[in-house]
């Protein structure tokens, strides 16, 4: 039997305003290279300068997970030759990282946590992009020098569902610190799957493959169940030494494999050396301040919402997992929800009609403020459940708008007043009055065709509870 170990490195897209060393902008440009300077052209003589606010952002993360935020830390230079990198090398943090030591605590399905420890998070520039056309290679040096931040993870995970948990977590994270997009289609979060296994009880790691580059989390899934069987028939073959060695390898969509791109011991190759242009990077007291400015982060929430809420575990992680769809409950509840009605209405019936249409809480056509209004009706029993539910699937076709009037238009507004009921409850007593003896001497099934009788009376708009509980006054 064998165990399988994993560690994650994620290059997270910053989104500052301006590039990790110069004062380019990191906005999307029509035109290629316009959004390029001597600096990040590497033209001779230009000098970089440290981008604050990255720096504070990538320090935002440090405590966020519980890091040692360094007040010192070191930029070297990485030394490869690509036409996407001008320079012919990358500026990156590898004697000393602005992020060290930290933790993560990651979801697994069964409800539990676990505690994956985090090894460093450093800052880089990205490259920039080459672009093939025909017979000609043309580079777009828009993107190179956008800050990067570089998570590296401990060999914690053992499992596909573990690297999974670990990414939607720090994906969420970083969504919620308002650090980067974290958009994994547009490359602005990209992670490298470092995959290796070991005889169940031996201590020494086995030798571990770094697959690179993998977009969207059904694939690591995919790409690690295939590494982990490739790895594990070339040990039960005999054959491990020759067909597991520390390479870089791909994975690829079409196939459903993993193939090797290159070997690792390029590494060496790099020739790192502090970068002599930049200075350390020491951060102030004011740096430190304005990182420590955290939003609540998804486990602050999920205990809260728990704990002072009264919602159960399992909801409030569903609700908490991605900041969008905590920041619309939130407003819900704060247009008058109660809490637990509020979890129903925006996971089963917002959700579900949503994912009908295929679309997302970003773009729902009825907005957190008309839908914590319509719940709030539903609790003061202005309007029914059914016929909430019939508002809801009006505004999903036609957009959010002022409830009272809709409830109007479409005939739905419930009636709760205890004069109006009443009259209708005596006329119904009194077209039945033989009935009405009939439960008087003990019939008491009978109780439900009073109901019933005085809920078509009102043609379903009468407030059910109240029906009840003044029919009961009226019969005893
Ligand atoms: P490099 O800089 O060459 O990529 P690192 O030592 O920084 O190497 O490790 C990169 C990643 O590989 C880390 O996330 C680490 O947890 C993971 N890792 C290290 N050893 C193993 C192993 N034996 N199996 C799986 N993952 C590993
Ligand atoms: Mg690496
Ligand atoms: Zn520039």
């Amino acid at each position: 039997m064998f165990e399988t170990v994993i560690g994650l490195e994620v290059h997270v897209q910053l989104n500052t305003k301006t590039k990790l060393f110069c004062a380019c902008p990191t906005s999307f440009a029509e035109q290629q290279n316009s959004n390029t300077c001597p600096t990040c052209l590497a033209l001779p003589g230009a000098l970089p300068v440290v981008n604050k606010e990255a720096a504070i952002k990538a320090m935002r993360l440090g405590y966020a997970i519980n890091a040692n935020v360094n007040h010192t830390s070191n930029f070297d230079r990485k030394s490869y030759f690509y036409p996407d990198s001008p320079s012919a090398y990358q500026i990156t943090q590898l004697s000393k990282a602005i992020v060290q030591k930290g933790e993560l605590f990651i979801d697994l399905p069964n409800g539990t946590q676990k505690r994956i420890g985090m090894t460093q998070a450093h800052l880089e520039a990205d490259a920039g992009k080459n672009m093939h056309e025909g017979q000609y290679s043309k580079v777009d040096l828009n993107r190179a020098g956008t800050p990067l931040l570089e998570i590296v993870s401990d060999p914690d995970m053992r499992s596909a569902d573990e690297a999974v948990a670990y990414l939607k977590k720090l994906h969420s994270t970083v969504r919620y610190l308002d650090i980067s997009d974290a958009n994994m289609q547009e490359g602005s979060f990209r992670c490298d799957v470092n995959v290796s296994i070991r005889p169940k009880g031996q201590e020494a790691f086995g030798t571990r493959v770094e697959i690179k580059n993998i977009n969207s989390f059904k694939f690591v899934a995919a790409a690690i169940a295939y590494e982990v069987q490739r790895q594990t028939e070339a040990y039960e073959d005999g054959v491990y030494e020759q067909e597991v060695s520390q390479e870089t390898r791909l994975w690829s969509v079409d196939e459903g494999v993993t193939k090797s791109m290159r070997g690792k011991e390029e590494a060496a190759d790099y020739r790192y050396f502090p970068d002599p242009d930049l200075r350390p990077l020491v951060v102030t007291e004011e740096m430190i301040a304005e990182a420590k400015q955290m939003p609540e982060l998804p486990d602050a929430k999920v205990k809260r919402y728990v704990e002072e809420l009264g919602i159960k575990a399992d909801a409030a992680h569903v609700i908490t997992a991605e900041k969008e769809m905590a920041n619309y409950f939130e407003e819900m509840l704060v247009h008058g929800a109660v809490a637990k009605t509020a979890v129903t209405w925006l996971t089963s019936e917002l959700l579900g009609r949503l994912n009908k249409v295929g679309q997302s809480i970003e773009n729902s056509p009825v907005d957190a403020k008309t839908l914590g209004t319509l719940v709030s009706k539903i609790s003061d029993a202005s309007i029914s459940g059914k016929g909430a539910k019939e508002v809801l699937d009006h505004m999903m076709k036609n957009a959010s708008r002022d409830i009272d009037a809709l409830i109007e238009e479409l005939g739905l507004a419930q009636v709760s007043d205890d004069g109006a009921i009443l009259a209708i409850i005596d006329e119904i007593l009194a077209k039945n009055q033989e009935k009405v003896a009939e439960y008087k001497s003990g019939k008491e099934k009978l109780f439900g065709f009073f109901v019933g009788q005085t809920m078509k009376a009102s043609k379903g708009s009468a407030n059910p509870g109240k029906v009840n509980e003044l029919l009961k006054q009226r019969l005893s």
